[in-house]
């Protein structure tokens, strides 16, 4: 992408709206705006960003054995009064009526629409056990939306929801989400702690919150420090071992791990001073197992191996991508701008011509972008007639990963420059050498 014909609208001021350093960040940066309080458009650099992070989902969710779908954004009230929640479901719902006078809403969550599709369509425990994804737009009409597409109103979620006979494979579709997770979070560069946490309007008894400690987040947690040594599954985790999976769950959860909710303070109490952390966390992700809630209400059976009918049990898996993008700026930043860690970064690498029109940087910059796409990098080329301190400080403030810097007098050398946005250092090589390194 050459920068001249891209759209990247930077803000040379810092936004004052922005409470928290990932909002000012992505409104500088051009990654977001905002339409009305709480509803954004994604901006180009963004929007690459989001769709590197739902890439890791996605993977993850698959790997796993979870199969992915497209419901809609617009239900009818009718599923929601046959679960019972449309009523108890409260103001943070959005309820129109089409042209009919039919009283619809816009999805917070998807339970009753899964269970609706589970129902007509699966009859026989051999269909099970069946896991199910989308990634879409949901509406919550929340109180106090803020810090930008951390707590909006409308915003993307994975949302998954697995379907089982019987309660111990529920548990095992439960530690298949628990390990996805794990390595989803991984993935992006965080560490997210999974803590019991409060089941709340979804109902159930099996329930864990995914947390990244950040001063920032809206959640108060209690943990124990043993979880920043825990060893993250490896990929190629045998997703159908239930005992291997057991293992993962049974040492994540080894160790105390509570949002306030849930928070039991003498528990935490007896865990040595040293090793007690007391923090605040930003939810990345939900998983629950609540049994027969909506199968039940919903009439949701299968046939079993005894020819009977069984009550399928149910879990339901959320991660929230576009609250993910802001929570990995909050864990990687500084004084300049974002850090992105290379598997969201929304280019690889950008490559900077000091003397745009210069014949020797020209040349060499089409070289090194010519030869970087070619081998499937995301580049950026900034080839604009900004000064070479301006494109610096964008360089820095999006935060690409490398960038290679083509100057007058090093190229005369037939040299450039690397920097490592992260650690800042800079070394001087061919411009062989500079392709081959971002390789
Ligand atoms: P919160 O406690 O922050 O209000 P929640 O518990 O209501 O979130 P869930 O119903 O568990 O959210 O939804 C699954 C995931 O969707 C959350 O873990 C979070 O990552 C994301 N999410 C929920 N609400 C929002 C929101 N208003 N804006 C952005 N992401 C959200
Ligand atoms: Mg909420
Ligand atoms: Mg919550
Ligand atoms: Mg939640």
């Amino acid at each position: 992408m050459r920068l001249s014909r891209y759209y990247l609208p930077i803000l040379k001021e810092n936004p004052k709206e922005a409470e928290i350093v990932s909002h000012r960040l992505m409104l500088r940066t051009g990654m977001i705006r905002q339409q009305s309080q709480g509803i954004y458009s994604w901006l180009p650099l963004g929007k690459r960003v989001l769709d590197k992070v739902n890439r890791i989902i996605r993977e993850e969710q698959d790997r796993s054995g979870a199969i992915e779908l497209l419901m809609p954004t617009l239900q009818s009230a009718e599923l929601w009064q046959e679960s019972g929640r449309y009523d108890a479901y409260g103001k943070e719902m959005l309820r129109i009526k089409d042209r009919q006078d039919r009283p619809m809403l816009y999805g917070p969550t998807n339970e009753e629409m899964i269970t609706d599709i589970f129902r007509s369509t699966v009859k026989s425990y051999k269909s099970l056990p069946l896991n199910l994804y989308h990634i879409q737009l949901k509406f919550r009409d929340e109180i106090r939306p803020r810090f930008g597409t951390m707590r909006s109103r409308e915003f993307l979620m994975k949302d998954a929801y697995s379907f089982d006979l019987t309660r111990e494979g529920a548990e095992h579709s439960y530690n298949k989400m628990f390990t996805a997770y794990l390595r989803t979070f991984a993935r992006m560069g965080l560490r997210a702690i999974p803590m019991r946490a409060d089941t709340g309007p979804i109902g159930g008894n099996l329930s864990h919150e995914f947390i990244i400690l950040a001063d920032t987040g809206e959640s108060e947690v209690f943990c124990h420090r043993d979880f920043v040594n825990f060893d993250i599954p490896a990929e190629d985790t045998d997703f159908d071992d239930v005992g291997g999976l057991k293992k993962i769950f049974d040492q994540w959860t080894s160790v105390y791990a509570a949002t306030s909710e849930m928070h039991d303070e003498a528990a935490f109490d007896a865990i040595p001073e040293g090793e007690r952390l007391s923090a605040r966390g930003i939810e990345v992700g939900h998983i629950f197992y609540f049994g027969t809630k909506y199968s039940e209400a919903m009439g949701a059976k299968v046939q079993g191996p005894d020819g009977k009918e069984h009550i399928v049990h149910m879990g339901s898996y959320g991660i929230g991508p576009t609250r993910l993008v802001p929570a990995i700026i909050e864990a990687s930043h500084d004084e300049n701008g974002i850090i992105w860690p290379a598997s969201v970064a929304p280019f690889d690498v950008v490559v900077i011509n000091m003397k745009a029109g210069d014949e020797a940087c020209d040349k060499a910059c089409e070289e090194i972008y010519a030869a970087l796409t070619r081998a499937g990098k995301d580049v950026l080329y900034d080839d604009t007639d900004d000064r070479a301190g301006q494109k610096f400080a964008t360089a820095d403030l999006i935060g690409v990963p490398t960038q290679i810097i083509v100057g007058p007098r090093s190229i005369a050398q037939g040299e450039v420059e690397v920097k490592d946005r992260k650690t800042g250092a800079r070394d001087t090589m061919t411009v062989e050498a500079a392709i081959n390194r971002v390789n």
